[in-house]
């Protein structure tokens, strides 16, 4: 029997991309082992962060490390380290903000949803934000007039594919917060592939999903300044308690870390594209079907499949209501065209959706 069969749970086809709703992501058999091995054990704790803090340094770069339950829970520790600096007072005393510096900058466009806003994860923290810009673009010159306000803790940032308006110069935005002497955090929860290079930013902290393309199980990871990232763990014995990592997550870490330095990029990225390329070719046999194949628009080494049909609301509410279901990207659906992610699919999942592609559409 399955685990979709035992718990009577729908079976999935997920070309969404990495979307919470539908469990992210596949982790490896390996990584599912090494969480099997943790989850009857014991451990210190602090050792487990620990070691998690020397693997993300090594593999990102970075000073030093650490996990916590997610990337949106990443959003709320970074803000409430820079309130605090990790002082076990302020710690204590969060979200009460009382003679801490509690203005977090954001740019307008940054503002995003991934099933609540940004907003509501740096408020968790006790913060207030200041939002500079407007939501089609933010200049470094309007964020430096945020910056300039008083009590200003931190410049939170984003990259990611669901912010709006002209992409911001990262490097001079870190430059234009630590002129001012405020930290910069990149949010990047989808960007594990690309931490290094946002790390070179100059960002104190950038966060990333472990869930997402690192096929871990759900972790946020944190890289960054060691002082920072020591304020954050301190978070622990904080609002960080309802947001810590769990022994079999830090552990999955570990092993997916390990997992992707061994890993072989180029021909992975080479592998990915081919199966992008050959969907494309088959989706263009379809009558009335445009299909191309489009670069991630953020900078990650990821191809998607492009479908432009006539009725992509119908199309996509069909796939869906299908056996199985079959979840596309339908943030452009209004436009006529649906989004394929085909990264966790096998051959037998990718031939399911051609074929239902042509009974949908024929
Ligand atoms: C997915 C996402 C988040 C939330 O990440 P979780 O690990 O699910 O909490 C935050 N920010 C961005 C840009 C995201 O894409």
């Amino acid at each position: 029997m399955t685990i979709h069969e035992r718990y009577r749970l729908s079976v999935v086809i997920n070309a969404k991309g990495t979307y919470t709703p539908l469990g992210v992501s596949r982790s490896s058999d390996g990584v599912a082992e090494a969480v099997a091995q943790a989850l009857p054990e014991f451990f210190v704790m602090d050792e487990l962060g620990d070691r998690a803090s020397e693997a993300i340094a090594q593999v990102t770069g970075a000073q030093a490390g650490a996990v916590v339950h997610c990337t949106a829970a990443g959003i709320t520790l970074a803000v409430a380290a820079t309130m605090t600096g990790g002082d076990p007072r302020r710690t204590a005393a969060l979200p009460d903000a009382t003679d801490m510096h509690n203005r977090v900058v954001l740019p307008a466009c940054q503002v995003i949803d991934y099933g609540h806003t940004n907003l509501q994860g740096i408020r968790l923290a006790g913060a207030q934000v200041d939002l500079a810009g407007d939501e089609d673009g933010c200049t470094i010159a309007e964020l430096e007039d945020e910056l300039d306000g008083p009590d200003v803790a931190c410049l939170m940032l984003v990259a990611s594919r669901l912010t709006r308006g002209e992409p911001i110069d990262l490097v001079a935005a870190v430059r234009a917060a630590h002129r001012r002497g405020v930290p910069a955090i990149v949010d990047a929860a989808a960007q594990f592939p690309r931490i290094a290079d946002l790390l070179a930013s100059g960002a104190d902290l950038v966060l990333v999903s472990g869930q997402k393309y690192l096929g871990s199980p759900t972790a946020g990871l944190v890289a960054g300044s060691w002082p920072l990232v020591q304020a954050l763990r301190a978070q622990e014995k904080g609002i960080g308690r309802v947001m810590k990592p769990t022994k079999e997550a830090i552990v999955g870490v570990l092993a997916a870390l390990e997992e992707w330095q061994a890993f072989d990029r180029v021909k992975w990225e080479a592998d990915e594209l081919a199966k992008v390329d050959a969907f494309v070719a088959a989706a263009s046999r379809i009558p009335d079907v445009t299909a191309e194949a489009v670069q991630d628009p953020t900078g990650l080494q990821v191809s998607r499949v492009l479908l432009k049909v006539a009725d992509a609301k119908r199309l996509a509410t069909e796939l869906e209501a299908g056996t199985p279901s079959i979840y596309v990207m339908t943030d452009r659906m209004a436009e006529g065209e649906l989004m394929l992610e085909l990264i966790p699919l096998d051959d037998e999942e990718i031939a399911t959706i051609l074929a239902r592609l042509w009974a949908v559409l024929t």
